[in-house]
């Protein structure tokens, strides 16, 4: 449903994009016969800039035109009894070895009605019913599409639920992978709205009892399903009872999210580290005053932005942690500021504290904007601390975040985050995590060596906010001891971010996993 590629390609919401691009990127790299398949999305998702303290959303144009190749293709497919006529956009992604193509699906013809030609026009935005005929598109139009620019497969990823009914189009064998354990990600239709949107003959395919659960209709024709990490894995199995689940932990793309100083670093001491992430062990012998460099450019470069962004940039010898992410609850965007004057001392004792967020919130969803204007309140509230909040918060914000903070902060709700991977483009950049333990920091977090737990001795039942929030307090205070009293010893764990969770977390490691388990 989303595919985020670079930050111009306005195809994308949040991490669930970002993992197909980085994936497509991997099987460019080593040549694989891959095809993505995704949506145009003329106006984006949405364009956020705060004023006073509120989110406001514009559209999101981009000029798809000059960024895609046109095919001259189309296809078509039969939705609400109307032929809709799809055309086909085509990106190459150029990989190490090979490249990669990604198609995007456009509905924006003259020959279809007003309400057709909407279907492509924005990501994640209208009501069930625009939902279904832009999965309708997706799945149906998507297979036909691929065949049409001679892309025949016998093999489907149905990367979530959203492109499921490729299997009413498609023979062939299927995998499957589950990115979400909050129940509203996976898309359900009554059964009236699935008879008013396909045509008969598919809807006696689906076999329908009532509704149609798109996950469910996903793990019925796949021969094999997967979560993004081990306890995702545990959660989706009591969600989906009946089903088998694998775990392949997602990763992030080396090349891509690496900043230019690392980069180089990298490139002067490691060979074809690009191709082999796995080579980055190698950053446990190199020099502390080159890494340190290395972040103090990246640190600048985030400065840079905040200063264009906000007008103020950055103390470049004051700690500073980011915290980005889609700004809704289950995420607490706010848990760190539950003490504030507890927060505000902590800084004081250690001569201030940066604190940088971002994160755009779902226009429909109130309380995650509600929770944008509080964070911008606390921020007035705050006498050492001095926190920025960066607007439109998209890949390139990103990069620039990951690589310039000191430590990358994750706190959401225990066993809602399916894995998460801006911790791990943060490790690539030498900044460890402070997190609950969840998702992949399960697998990747070695206590006060690759970063800190939050709450690590929460019982279930107890007041989760309130331990996880003292524990913020307590693992700060230790984290920038370290960082102010041993230098050396926060370079130790720069490096250990690198050669442990960089090493490991990354779609190179994750497509071979894939290319083993699933595409067999
Ligand atoms: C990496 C990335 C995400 C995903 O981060 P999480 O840790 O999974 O929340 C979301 N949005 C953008 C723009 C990203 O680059």
């Amino acid at each position: 449903m989303e595919i985020g590629l670079k930050p111009e390609i306005k195809t994308y919401s949040g991490g669930l994009g970002v993992l197909a691009g980085d994936t497509v990127k991997a099987a460019a790299d080593h040549d694989l016969d891959f095809t993505a398949v995704t949506l145009l999305y003329r106006n984006g998702y949405f364009r956020q800039r705060i004023e006073g303290k509120e989110q406001v959303e514009e559209p999101q144009n981009w000029p798809y035109e000059e960024i895609l190749e046109d095919t001259g293709e189309k296809v078509s497919i039969k939705i609400r009894g109307r032929t809709v006529d799809v055309k086909i956009w085509r990106h190459k992604v150029k990989g190490e070895k090979g490249d990669a193509e990604v198609l995007f699906l456009d509905t924006g013809l003259e020959s279809n009605t007003e309400e057709d030609r909407e279907l492509t026009s924005q990501l994640y935005m209208g009501g069930q019913e625009k939902r279904l005929c832009q999965e309708a598109v997706l799945g149906i139009a998507g297979v036909k599409a691929l065949w049409e620019t001679d892309k025949e497969t016998d093999y489907y990823h149905m990367n979530e639920g959203h492109s499921a009914l490729l299997v009413t189009e498609a023979s062939g064998k299927k995998v499957f992978t589950t990115h979400t354990p909050v129940p509203a990600g996976h898309d359900t239709f009554p059964q009236d709205l699935v008879e008013k949107v396909l045509p008969q003959e598919k809807i006696d395919d689906l076999g329908l009892e009532g509704k149609l659960n798109m996950t469910e209709l996903a793990l019925e024709n796949s021969t094999y399903n997967n979560a993004v990490s081990d306890r995702h894995a545990e959660v989706t199995r009591e969600m989906f009872p009946g089903y088998e689940f694998d775990a392949v932990t997602n990763g992030i793309h080396t090349d891509t999210w690496v900043s230019e100083p690392f980069k180089k670093l990298f490139d002067q001491e490691i060979n074809r580290w690009c191709l082999d992430p796995a080579r980055l062990t190698k950053v446990a012998g190199f020099s502390d005053r080159k890494l340190w460099e290395a972040k103090k450019k990246s640190k600048k470069k985030l400065s840079e932005l905040l200063k264009q962004n906000t007008g103020q940039g950055l103390n470049p010898e004051t700690f500073t942690v980011g915290f980005a992410r889609r700004s809704t609850s289950y995420k607490r965007p706010t848990l760190i500021f539950r003490d504030v004057d507890r927060l505000d001392s902590l800084a004081e004792d250690y001569g201030g504290l940066q604190l940088v967020f971002a994160g755009k919130a779902h226009p429909d969803d109130v309380e995650g904007k509600d929770l944008i204007k509080r964070v911008l309140e606390y921020a007035g509230m705050l006498e050492n601390v001095e926190v920025y909040f960066v607007e439109d918060y998209g890949m390139g914000e990103a990069s620039r975040m990951v690589s310039g903070v000191d430590l990358w902060l994750n706190n959401p709700e225990r066993g809602k985050e399916a894995s998460g991977t801006s911790g791990m483009k943060a490790a690539l950049n030498g900044a460890p995590q402070l997190s609950t333990p969840d998702g992949w920091w399960l697998e990747g977090h070695v206590e006060g060596v690759t970063g800190w737990d939050i709450g690590e001795d929460y019982v279930e039942g107890e007041d989760e906010e309130l331990i996880d929030s003292r524990s913020i307090y307590e693992k700060m205070d230790r984290i920038l001891s370290i960082y102010h009293n041993d230098r050396k010893a926060w370079i130790k764990i720069m490096k250990n971010c690198i050669t442990l969770n960089a090493s490991h977390f990354n779609t190179d490691r994750m497509l071979k996993e894939y290319l083993a388990r699933a595409y067999k």
